[in-house]
């Protein structure tokens, strides 16, 4: 088995949605970002990355490079696990925690899992997606971005 952590923040900028695991929720700001700015799944690509020390998904997708322009961050996802993939390993489990002070991500949680849980080819069941608040406190609690924290195991597909 092997275990990947990842870590991304997002700033906020004038907008009127989010995207976060792959789900368009309406906000009053928008992520800056050169892709579709879908903070949670880049840490989740960290992790699958760094659990097989593949790199990062900055390497690997650079937003210098204009083919990512307001890129679907689900496709970055699908290409991270077709990599894992093809070195042997398949996602036992991921564990993401969303710290964002508004909106309420609650109501959006499970599509969030069975999103995620489609693009990995995983149960849902093996998918957890969690959101926190910073209680007002700090740049999340002020409202000017978003992080997510990212853990995935992943285990060897030769071995039962
Ligand atoms: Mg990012």
């Amino acid at each position: 088995m092997r275990i990947g952590h990842g870590f991304d923040v997002h700033a906020f900028e004038a907008g009127n949605y989010l995207m976060l695991c792959g789900v368009k929720i309406p906000h009053c700001y928008s992520f800056k970002a050169h892709s579709d700015g879908d903070v949670a799944i880049h840490a989740l690509c960290d992790a699958l990355l760094g659990a097989l020390a593949l790199g990062d998904i900055g390497q690997l997708f650079s937003d210098q490079d204009q083919q990512y322009k307001d890129m679907d961050s689900r496709l970055f996802l699908r290409e991270v696990v077709q990599r894992i993939e093809a070195e042997g390993y398949r996602v036992g489990n991921v564990d993401l925690t969303i710290v964002a002070q508004a909106p309420k991500l609650a109501d959006h949680i499970l599509s969030m899992r069975k999103l995620l849980s489609e693009d990995m080819r995983s149960d849902i069941r093996q998918v957890s997606v969690k959101a926190t608040t910073t209680e007002r406190l700090g740049f999340i609690g002020q409202e000017q971005g978003v992080a997510v924290h990212a853990v995935v195991l992943l285990e060897r597909t030769d071995v039962n």
